[in-house]
């Protein structure tokens, strides 16, 4: 096992942020003029959003955007991800017509307290709200029956009666008629219910705005937009998959030729699952609506984690329920936190060597796949 590359995996938000600011020094080596920005909270200054921001030098032509932590948590295996893409990638790119967007943590809040959301309990990959859409609390009809089932209103008791309750429950919806709709319904982000799971926000959320200004800013200069988003819970536990937007027009099949790439889906309820207030969606939005002139490709690394069977759908559902209802309600004992806590930390950064390793193989088959099919090198 190369221990080397288990090290890109950060222990901690702060500890991965002060890695990524160290990176300037290495970028300048490429592009002297990168620049190192940041953004603090308004309501949590010590926490920000950080990222490195370089123009081609000569003839901007190319831009590659790497994004990271908008599901807090999952910003672990996101940020180790970075750190290979500036390590062994970013030397590999022509710094005289490429442009470099790099962005550590969109979701800071989240990733110091290890939760997917931000400190207003908005998923902010179901806030992206474009085309002037509006917020609508009643968008999805198929989450309100789901809903007593998804946040319990109480603090959760021992782990083993807890689960028993959570498995009875379940077993109710998924014999009664509509079961089909409790992924669809839970996935797809609600907008009504303000502490429950998949809330996708009631306005657009600061660090929203945020991203928001930067894609549109970065992308003006760049005939061809490349954006990869670093996300992991979703798919078989030791594959990444590439997830695209319902707007990329290139079907998964020829992507999967085109990349040398074995797992590429298209984020369609028959493939993945549909969702309202996507970033992705969004950029592709700003492409099609304010500069269709210009070529993006756009796409998810989804790093899968405890994997598609049954029994890991069940296990990961009930993660996600628990750590909710204990943030919101607390547990009776603090052992029980603790394993929710620890339970939710696998479910989004697995700690396993074998894991680490062959997610990193992934990332590194898909970058050399994709930039080489961009026409990055
Ligand atoms: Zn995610």
């Amino acid at each position: 096992m190369n221990t080397e590359l288990l090290n890109l995996f950060p222990k901690n938000y702060m500890a991965s942020r002060e890695r990524f600011r160290g990176q300037i020094t290495h970028v300048q080596e490429h592009w002297p003029n990168a620049e190192l920005h940041q953004y603090a909270l308004a309501e949590h200054p010590e926490l920000t959003l950080d990222w490195l921001r370089a123009e081609a030098l000569t003839q901007p032509e190319k831009l590659i955007i790497l994004t990271t932590g908008e599901h807090g948590a999952e910003g672990i295996v996101g940020a180790a991800m970075m750190q290979l893409f500036i390590e062994e990638y970013l030397p590999r790119l022509n710094p005289q017509n490429t442009g470099l967007l790099l962005v550590h943590a969109i979701n800071p809040w989240g990733m110091q307290h290890n939760r997917r959301v931000n400190s207003n309990n908005v998923d902010l990959n179901r806030n992206f709200i474009g085309d002037g859409k509006i917020f609508i609390p009643a968008a999805n009809p198929e989450y309100r029956p789901l809903h007593p089932f998804l946040n319990p209103q109480k603090t959760l008791r021992g782990s083993l009666c807890s689960k028993l309750e959570f498995l009875s429950k379940l077993i109710k919806i998924m014999v009664s008629p509509g079961q089909s709709a409790l992924r669809s319904g839970m996935l797809m982000g609600q907008y009504e219910f303000s502490q429950g799971l998949y809330f996708g926000g009631g306005q657009i959320e600061e660090e929203t705005w945020v991203m928001v200004d930067l894609y549109r800013k970065a992308v003006q200069p760049y005939a061809q937009i490349l954006h990869l988003d670093m996300h992991t819970g979703y798919g078989p536990r030791y594959q990444m998959s590439l997830v695209n937007s319902p707007t990329e027009r290139r079907a998964p099949t020829e992507l999967k030729t085109a990349f040398n790439y074995p797992e590429v889906v298209a984020a369609i309820p028959e493939e993945f699952y549909a969702i309202q207030g996507d970033m992705i969606d969004w950029v592709y939005l700003l492409v099609q609506t304010e500069f269709p002139e210009k070529m993006l490709y756009a796409t998810a690394f989804e790093f899968g984690t405890l994997g598609t069977s049954l029994p890991a759908a069940i296990r990961s559902l009930r993660a996600m329920i628990f750590e909710n209802q204990v943030h919101w309600h607390g547990a009776l004992r603090e052992a029980t936190a603790r394993r929710v806590q620890a339970d939710f930390s696998e479910l989004f950064a697995p700690t396993e060597k074998t894991w680490r390793a062959k997610a990193i193989a992934d990332a590194q088959q898909a970058f050399n796949g994709i930039l080489r099919d961009q026409g990055f090198f």
